[in-house]
């Protein structure tokens, strides 16, 4: 679906190593990420932003393996983490504890200690009752917490009703209408410092126009913020942009980029984005082999060894993603149902695909970067997939197959 993952000599290959290759040397299933890919899409948002104040914090739930946020980190790059442990991630990695942003409803008083020792660069604050808890902590810790407020600015962002975000009804961020008295609220707490705004209205969104109604709508706020005295330092515009898995065409990053700056003329403040899905959403491909091909009364039904653990999206918001065949085989053409192992009717990758395939037959599932490998699961008890990184003609391995060994070794039997 782009120039990282192009056929070449009938055969599908990740920049310049060929697909069944990496069956070989890893097996299947297996995640394949395009460090070009990975990159170039960074690039694109850093070339975009030139002249501009602005930090790049990666969205590390779209895709937390540490060799991604490794290359990320060395690119400059901030991340926006969801919970403790992706911050530990983050660290693990090499990236710089301050250039981390903080989102989610749900942080907990440890989840706030670790994140205010590290010194992250912001909390990205969801309710009246965190900002409670975060000044409480920080009081407790002898530290001043710096925060935004991220708030809900009640646009639709026209995306599948699961990552929509912006709406009044979701449970994401602040009321617009209590906006400005939480930042009062916020101002008059003395271990919170406020250093900025925050909003994120959804994922997958492929028009621009949400973001800028998004947009105009928290400029009042700022504006209104300013008159009182309380003046901030960044605004944080969230992720959110789509990508192509069919026939979408959401806007290229620069035209993106384009529009947020015109919306923002005359403003100084530091930009703070956070993407995710765009930036690793078609830098990777799932990787898998057919086990067994099953005619149907109604339907054949390609059986492959991935399956909804390893890829949830299709199950979760019947998500499309593109399928191949990695090599161009003399099979018959048949339209299938391609599936997983899993006892769970939900367990399919695509519907309905025309391929000229067999068992052993090597299928490259599009656009799987982004909530594949993170949204994993050990569901009848299957290890999760290996994942390897391309880079140019070379290969690495950057998480080893999980062994069934691992899945139990937290488990203990009754004593008696
Ligand atoms: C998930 C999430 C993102 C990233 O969204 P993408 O659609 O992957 O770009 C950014 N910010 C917040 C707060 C999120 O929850």
């Amino acid at each position: 679906m782009n120039s990282f993952f192009l056929t070449k000599n009938n055969q599908l290959h990740a920049e310049a190593v060929p697909m069944s290759d990496i069956a070989a040397q890893f097996d299947t299933p297996c995640y394949v990420y395009s460090r070009a890919a990975l990159t170039d899409g960074f690039l694109q948002f850093t070339q975009a932003l030139q002249g501009r104040d602005h930090l790049i914090c990666f969205a590390v739930k779209s895709n937390s393996n540490l060799a991604i946020l490794n290359v990320f980190a060395r690119l400059g790059a901030g991340f926006d983490i969801v919970s403790g442990g992706e911050l530990q991630r983050v660290l693990a990695a090499g990236g710089d504890a301050g250039k981390v942003v903080f989102s989610g409803v749900g942080k907990t008083e440890a989840e706030m200690r670790l994140a205010l020792d590290a010194g992250i660069l912001c909390f990205n604050v969801e309710s009246a009752a965190e900002l409670v808890r975060l000044n409480d902590v920080a009081a407790d810790m002898g530290k001043i917490a710096p925060i935004s407020l991220r708030v809900n600015p009640d646009v639709d962002a026209k995306t599948h009703p699961y990552i929509s975000t912006g709406l009044k009804q979701n449970k994401f961020g602040v009321a617009y209408t209590e906006a400005v008295a939480l930042y009062r609220q916020a101002a008059s707490l003395p271990n919170l410092h406020i250093t900025g705004m925050d909003c994120h209205i959804g994922s997958q969104l492929t028009e621009i126009s949400p973001f800028i109604a998004a947009i105009e709508k928290i400029l009042v706020l700022v504006d209104e913020l300013a008159a009182e005295g309380i003046t901030l330092e960044h605004l944080d515009l969230g992720g959110g942009l789509g990508i192509c898995y069919s026939d979408e065409t959401p806007p290229a990053i620069a035209d993106y980029i384009a529009a947020i700056l015109g919306a923002l003329q005359g403003r100084t403040q530091k930009i703070i984005l956070e993407p995710g899905r765009v930036l690793v959403g078609n830098a990777g491909v799932l990787l898998t082999r057919v086990e067994y091909v099953k005619p149907g009364e109604e339907k054949h039904f390609a059986i492959v060894d991935a399956a909804m653990n390893d890829l949830m999206r299709p199950a979760l918001y019947d998500a499309y993603h593109y399928i191949t065949a990695v090599e161009q085989e003399a099979h018959p053409t048949q339209i299938y149902e391609i599936v997983g192992p899993i006892c769970e009717t939900g367990d399919f990758i695509g519907h309905a695909r025309e391929l000229a395939i067999a068992p052993q037959s090597l299928l490259a599932v599009h656009s799987a970067g982004a909530y594949g490998m993170s949204m994993s699961s050990n569901y009848n008890t299957r290890p999760r997939a290996a994942e390897v990184m391309v880079d140019g003609e070379t290969v690495q391995l950057v998480r080893e197959r999980e062994m069934v060994s691992q899945l139990w070794a937290g488990e203990r039997i009754m004593v008696v």
